[in-house]
């Protein structure tokens, strides 16, 4: 399995640095998802990646061999484009078949191999079909297929469930991560949807005009996050800002508008963000273990599994709106309420 080295990769269009001197490692046969915002640089990495687009600087390589001069067929890359790009006067065989003929593979060769991914797809039954008698998820899983039939040494995907609604996109999300991981290919996936690639994703790169901001696993990006970026970026966070006021054994007491609140780690500076998801502070009855402090609860929103809840806390003049999840849902009247946190669930980022 092809594994991609990006060193010192940089690409600017006139004076806007799309991609500014990144350098990444994507191991072999993983499933990499980019994600940031819109204008961050992520589909010009995908294209850098693709051979679509030249670097202005930097050199990119596949498995040790250096594939920057080389066009997207002689790299053995398969972009995946967010339309689908069937042909629309080809059945779903024929449209999964056509790569494998470009390329000569012989007849016989070339009906087993568009068997198998058809088989992986599960679109045999639907082969003689063309594009427009199929749903969305079905014209998805022949341009998946269509893709995967050539062998690539590594698929791209740019945001192939944008056009599917919501529910298909769930189920298509575990089928994308099923598929690229038994045809076996390195795959690269854009994505604009944090959901998507905290559920699938082996790892995730988060970039920001043009940079990496953090790159690790979903569950690094979303208990460890480096930045206040990225830590509101990857999942609902409280951003509270602080000043530390005491440090000793890896334990820090850090002063905010909330009162003092203890958390487990290290600071460089005195200025800093503490980032406390939602699920991590409760709605308690009365003075609680670890960080604790009042909250004015100002509306509660019902889901089923667990319930949502708006809070003010803090001075009045400088209130913090905090979120917090109860699962299983709590249901209390708007008015005051007494919050906690444990101090290993408080993430001390730089300010
Ligand atoms: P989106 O999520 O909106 O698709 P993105 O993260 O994929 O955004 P890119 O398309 O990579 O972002 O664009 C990065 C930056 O480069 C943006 O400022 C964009 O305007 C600029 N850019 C991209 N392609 C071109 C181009 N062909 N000519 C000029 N500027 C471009």
């Amino acid at each position: 399995m092809t594994d991609i080295s990006l060193q010192a990769v940089s690409r600017h269009f006139g004076k806007t640095v799309a991609l500014d001197a990144t350098s990444l490692q994507i191991a072999g046969g993983e499933l990499f998802f980019l994600l940031g915002p819109s204008g961050c640089g992520k589909s010009t990495l995908l294209r850098l990646i693709a051979g679509l687009l030249e670097p202005t600087a930097g050199r990119i390589f596949f498995s040790g061999r250096d594939v920057t001069d080389l066009p997207t067929d002689q790299r053995n890359a398969v972009m995946c484009f967010q339309s689908y790009a069937l042909w629309p006067h080809m059945t779903v065989r024929q449209n999964v078949s056509f790569g494998l003929e470009v390329r000569k593979v012989a007849p016989g060769e070339r009906k087993r191999r568009v068997d198998e991914v058809l088989d992986l797809v599960r679109m045999r039954e639907l082969a003689d079909r063309k594009p427009n008698e199929l749903s969305g998820g079905q014209q998805q899983r022949v341009a998946l297929a269509r893709a995967v039939a050539v062998s690539p040494a590594c698929l791209l995907l740019d945001e192939p469930l944008s056009n599917l609604d919501a529910q298909l996109r769930l189920e298509m999300r575990s089928e994308i991560r099923r598929i690229c991981k038994s045809a076996g290919c390195t795959t690269v996936y854009v994505t604009h949807d944090q959901k998507e690639a905290l559920s699938i994703a082996d790892r995730i790169a988060v970039l920001k005009d043009g940079r990496l901001m953090q790159v690790g696993t979903p569950a690094e990006l979303y208990h460890r996050p480096v930045s206040s970026f990225v830590a509101g970026f990857v999942g609902q966070t409280n951003l509270i800002p602080g000043t530390v006021r005491h440090r000793s054994a890896g334990k820090l007491i850090i002063e905010t508008k909330l009162g003092m609140i203890q958390a487990d780690g290290i600071a460089r500076g005195d200025e800093v963000i503490l980032s406390i998801r939602p699920e991590h502070l409760r709605l308690t009855e009365g003075p609680a273990a670890g960080n604790h402090f009042a909250a004015k609860l100002v509306e509660t929103t019902f889901l089923g599994e667990s319930s949502e809840h708006v809070l003010s806390a803090g001075e009045s003049a400088g209130a913090i709106e905090l979120k917090a999840v109860s699962s299983p849902p709590v249901l209390l009247p708007p008015g005051m309420v007494q919050l906690s946190c444990d101090p290993a669930s408080v993430v001390v980022l730089e300010a």
